[in-house]
């Protein structure tokens, strides 16, 4: 029986394949060495079909990848959000109740050679010390506060040792003792530098970072929309913008709502603290989340 072309064709796949059986491949060589359109047919496929081993194996090893990375993102993910979470707790238990003016927070011992030595109570966690030129020329004006933390009243007690205010010699006018409730300052040491009241402002640094955050993410944002259609821009684009929301998140995490503070380097560092894990957290998150993505119009087609 002759075999049409057409019967060789519909067996070509296995034979490229190398599942036919040893009969079979009798059967389709014979033909092929007789009929140049099956011998045509048959180099397009093996040219098409039977592509280098390199990349044979290339899409088990981009599985492989795909795997070993996903697994790593989710370690970073884990590992990045337990990081944020002990900053958090850390900053929660540390952060300063500030201890209203009474004479036995703080009180001043003059020593004869001229410094000022400053004795704090055992309720006393953590002070803060503002040195201002007096306005007459005759010293420094001192501005102090104490605060006590969780930390200190529950895990850890740790006296705060007597401080010298004054190292250097300077001249000590007058020393206030601040409220950070918006009450005017208590004159504890030397002359009043003013007749009226004196209140120690918080400052507002923190809130400028925020603001400035919030525009960075908004430029980013809009640089996304215009540009989205560019994928090389639209994710560096993501990639940047995560920063200043990391940054707002983490600000909300230290400070919550409130910006104004008395210890702006203490929240600030606070706030960085948690804003770089969080960062590579969301970094992590959101490649997590690209792949799912990525991954479910292909099984549903
Ligand atoms: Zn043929």
């Amino acid at each position: 029986m002759k075999i049409s072309c057409n019967v060789i064709r519909d067996i070509l796949p296995l034979y490229v394949e190398d599942m036919a059986s040893q009969d079979t491949r009798d059967l389709v060589e014979e033909h092929i060495a007789s009929c140049e359109n099956c011998k045509k047919r048959l180099e397009e496929m093996r040219t098409f079909e039977e592509p280098p081993v390199d990349t044979d194996i290339a899409p088990l090893r981009n599985i492989q990848n795909t795997l070993r990375r996903k697994k790593l993102q989710t370690i970073i993910l884990s590992v990045m959000v337990t990081l944020v979470f002990a900053v958090v707790t850390m900053a929660y238990l540390t952060t300063p109740e500030y201890i209203p003016y009474n004479e036995n927070a703080v009180s001043i011992i003059e020593k004869d050679d001229g410094t000022v030595l400053l004795n704090f109570s055992e309720e006393v966690s953590g002070f803060n010390v503002n040195q201002s030129p007096a306005a007459d020329n005759s010293g420094y004006v001192y501005d102090i506060t104490t605060w006590e933390t969780i930390w200190d009243q529950k895990i850890s007690k740790n006296q705060l040792e007597n401080t010298v205010l004054n190292p250097n010699g300077e001249t000590v006018s007058s020393i206030y003792y601040y409220n950070t409730d918006g009450s005017e300052n208590t004159l504890i040491y030397g002359d009043s530098i003013t007749n009226g009241s004196v209140v120690t402002l918080p400052r507002l640094v923190l809130s400028y970072y925020v603001l400035f955050a919030i525009g960075f993410s908004l430029i980013c944002g809009i640089g996304w929309a215009l540009f989205r259609k560019n994928e090389i821009i639209k994710n560096g684009l993501e990639i940047i913008i995560l920063l200043p929301i990391s940054y707002m998140l983490a600000h909300l995490l230290i400070k919550g709502l409130h910006s104004a503070t008395y210890l702006a380097g203490r929240d600030f560092y606070a706030i960085l603290l948690v804003t770089i894990p969080l960062y590579f957290a969301l970094l992590a998150g959101r490649n997590i989340l690209k792949k799912l993505s990525v991954k479910k119009p292909k099984s549903t087609l």
